[in-house]
């Protein structure tokens, strides 16, 4: 989901926000002083994330053992 990081201008508060719309991007005001003067930061994504696990699945073929 795309998240924004926005800073207000007045108080410079920094905050996250679920934007599901582009439109509603521009439409943002401060959580904090409820201000417009809001400037949108670089979004998060691309965030590295750390320790790299490989688990390969196994799957062995059951063997039926009963008389024929
Ligand atoms: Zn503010």
């Amino acid at each position: 989901m795309p998240i924004y990081e926005y800073q207000c201008q007045d108080c410079q508060e920094k905050f996250e926000l679920l934007v599901l719309s582009s439109s509603k991007a521009d439409d943002v005001e401060c959580p904090r002083c409820h201000s417009r003067n809001v400037r949108r930061m670089i979004s998060l994504f691309g965030r590295v994330n750390s320790g790299g696990s490989s688990s390969s699945v196994s799957s062995s073929c059951p063997s039926y053992t009963g008389s024929g």
